[in-house]
């Protein structure tokens, strides 16, 4: 097979990119290396299997040549991380819409497949857990950019459903909740490598809010098996699936548990949200997915918990 993983120099494309090399794949890198790293797929650099395109997918006399010659699409570009979203809202809807619509116009001109990754961000203020994926979206106001956010990314949505039912262009839609692992950095916000970091320095651990809200974490690992395996089975097609784990955990007790397996002696403290992110930000107080759906069609179980999880980034950290 021949795929093209757009934002594959990213923490999870990076990962995939390793999966499908593996898989004897021949794979083709798109990244702008805005947020992601070369040293993600340096490693994979002279493989003869593997080849890497610094650019954007705004691109799109690049973004025709690369699909013409590839037999399936990952899209996974897109600007990600609640930080770099309320820092540069304007350029993330660009990149997250008109990006994702030029990807999947090339992909319906060359009659290829796409798997398109939104995010349970589209859910927005919906706390009734577990989320199911015709569940309401519950958003606050357009004019906030992480309701830009999740609105730009359920637009990806649309368009890819309706390219499915329109033009018959088979695409996937994966919805990943919080996904960590190696590689993922605190730089846009991302909490656990964030307190990783921390942590590690024995720096104050920067609990938003009062760390009462509660995320469930999936290691990268289990979400790039999903993404294979959703890519590759035809009754996928036209759907959308929720992928995460359902491990749920305050941030609060996230802090506490990042300290004791680092044996840290850093100290919690609380910030709130108009310092951390903008006047006016809003949280989500809860997310879990309900995973129903993922594991009837590909048998979707994650494998690997939240202490291994912590202790596979903890020791990542030591290494970088
Ligand atoms: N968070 C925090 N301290 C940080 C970074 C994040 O308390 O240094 C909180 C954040 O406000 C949110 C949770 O951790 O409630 C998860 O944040 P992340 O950006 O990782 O993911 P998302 O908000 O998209 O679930």
């Amino acid at each position: 097979m021949r795929v093209l993983i757009t934002g594959g120099a990213g923490f999870i494309g990076s990962h995939l990119a390793d999966e499908l090399i593996k898989a004897r794949d021949e794979v083709t890198v798109l990244d702008d290396l805005s947020t992601g790293r070369f040293e993600n797929i340096e490693h994979l650099d002279g493989n003869k299997s593997f080849n890497f395109v610094e650019g954007t997918i705004l691109n799109e006399g690049l973004v025709d040549k690369l699909v013409e010659k590839i037999d399936v699409v990952y899209h996974l570009a897109a600007a990600v991380g609640v930080d770099l979203i309320v820092k540069k809202p304007l350029e993330s809807l660009v990149t997250n819409i008109k990006g994702s619509e030029i990807v999947l116009e090339m992909v319906y001109r060359y009659h290829k497949k796409a798997l398109i990754t939104s995010t349970s961000e589209i859910y927005g203020k919906n706390t009734s857990g577990p989320l199911k994926e015709d569940d309401d979206r519950i958003l606050g106001s357009p004019l906030k950019s992480r309701w830009s956010y999740s609105t730009a990314k359920a637009v990806d949505e649309m368009l890819a459903y309706e390219y499915w039912r329109q033009k018959k262009v088979p695409t996937v839609i994966v919805r990943l909740f919080n996904t960590v692992g190696p590689r993922q950095t605190g730089a846009y916000g991302m909490v656990i490598p964030r307190f990783v970091t921390q942590a590690l320095k024995d720096e104050d651990i920067t609990v938003y809010g009062d760390g009462k809200q509660s995320r469930c974490f999936l290691h990268v690992k289990n979400v790039i098996t999903a993404l294979t395996k959703l890519m590759n089975n035809e009754k996928a097609v036209g759907n959308v699936f929720n992928i995460g784990s359902q491990e749920e955990i305050t941030i609060e007790e996230l802090a506490k548990k990042i300290i004791k397996i680092t044996k840290s002696s850093s100290k919690i403290v609380y910030i709130p949200y108009d310092k951390a992110y903008e006047e006016g930000f809003e949280d989500m107080q809860r997310r879990v997915p309900d995973t129903t759906k993922a594991k009837a069609t590909i048998g979707f179980k994650p494998t690997i918990d939240l202490d291994g999880i912590i202790r596979d980034v903890v020791e990542y950290a030591r290494r970088i």
